[in-house]
């Protein structure tokens, strides 16, 4: 299969992996817009939240679980932190293997997007 996160996990490719164990692995991002910013990804290739069934929810829960304790050992924890999906085009996602973005260290701003008023109030 032609993933770059399979890859990853297949050590073909390689990556500043953080953390590992049986369902999933957490690496560094190659382009980080935090002063940590990492994904966790589980060993199973899904391309999108879309995919997830409900045999998966267990494994989902577990990644969120995974990116609080990187934030704890972090020492990020109880400043806050940011978790991310993204999901398609809208949404972001350019590797199609879903992925946990984990990002602190920094305040972040919320929210991402605020549409401009393009409606001139006339009343
Ligand atoms: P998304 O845009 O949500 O699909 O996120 C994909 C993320 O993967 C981006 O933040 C990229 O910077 C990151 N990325 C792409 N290639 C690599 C790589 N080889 N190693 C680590 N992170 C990567
Ligand atoms: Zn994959």
């Amino acid at each position: 299969m032609d993933c770059l996160f399979c890859k990853i996990l297949n050590k073909e490719i390689p990556a500043q992996i953080i953390y590992e164990d049986e369902k999933v692995i957490a690496f560094n991002d190659i382009n980080p817009q935090a002063p940590t910013h990492c994904l966790v990804i589980p060993r199973k290739h899904i391309a999108t939240l879309n995919q997830i069934e409900d045999t998966d929810q267990e494994l989902v829960g577990h990644m969120v679980q995974v990116a609080a304790k990187i934030a704890d050992q972090q020492g990020f924890d109880q400043t806050g932190y940011r978790t991310v999906f993204n999901c398609n085009e809208h949404g972001g996602q350019t590797v199609y293997h879903i992925h946990l973005h984990l990002l602190g260290g920094k305040p972040m701003g919320w929210p991402p997007y605020q549409e401009k008023l393009k409606t001139a109030v006339t009343q």
